[in-house]
């Protein structure tokens, strides 16, 4: 079965370098589900608030800190992970003074789970001090679970053409069956709201949206 491409009107494609598992620099890292499962899982919503808590909790908010900024149809938070060295002291455009913004949302289609993963990685490797000559010259934000009721309606049945994971991936569509990369302009989701609202307080130079392709 062919999947459909996905179209992404605001959107560029840029390759993204993380550090595979078992370079891992301590074994005492929190892991992501999907390295802690040998790939055969990808991270529920619940997952990814876990994940960046232990982060924050290990390493403090000297680079990071995690806001919720909207809920979604079935009453998950969104999550905005804020990133910077020093911190922007908010999601807005005078706290990032003149660095480089930079927004990134992960999982806008629910079953599209490698952005979601690579940026759990990314975040742990630049709050251990991986990434600070980045993270001096830009304000970072990552939304990793954009469509988190998506994400969270888990089924081998979805996007089954694709190389795993084994266990399931989420759906394309949010809690009210909306693609969320067709609703930028009517604006009908709880998530393209919170999201729009975010991009005005920002103002971001840089807007990256992640997705996996099947060819
Ligand atoms: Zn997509």
């Amino acid at each position: 079965m062919l999947m459909s491409p996905c179209w992404m009107p605001l959107a560029c494609t840029l390759p993204m370098v993380v550090s595979p598992a078992h370079s891992l620099p301590q074994d005492t890292l929190p892991r992501t589900t999907a390295e802690a499962s040998g790939w055969a899982r990808t991270s529920t919503h619940a997952d990814v608030s876990t994940f960046l808590e232990q982060l924050g909790g290990l390493y403090g908010s000297a680079r990071m800190q995690v806001d919720e900024v909207g809920v979604s149809t079935e009453g998950r938070n969104l999550l905005l992970v804020r990133l910077g060295k020093p911190l922007p002291e908010r999601a807005d455009l005078e706290a990032c003074g003149d660095r480089l913004r930079v927004l990134i949302t992960g999982n806008i289609h629910g079953g599209e789970v490698e952005g979601k993963e690579a940026l759990q990685q990314i975040v742990r490797e630049m709050v251990t001090g991986q990434h600070d000559q980045l993270l001096e010259k830009t304000a970072l934000f990552f939304v990793p679970v954009y469509n988190a009721d998506g994400n969270d309606a888990i089924a081998r049945t979805n996007r089954v053409s694709q190389n795993g994971p084994d266990e399931g991936v989420g759906e394309r569509a949010n809690g009210q069956g909306l693609d969320l990369n067709r609703d930028f302009i009517k604006a009908e989701s709880p998530e393209c709201q919170a999201l729009l609202a975010l991009m005005n307080r920002i103002d971001p130079h840089l807007y990256v949206d992640l997705h996996t392709f099947i060819v």
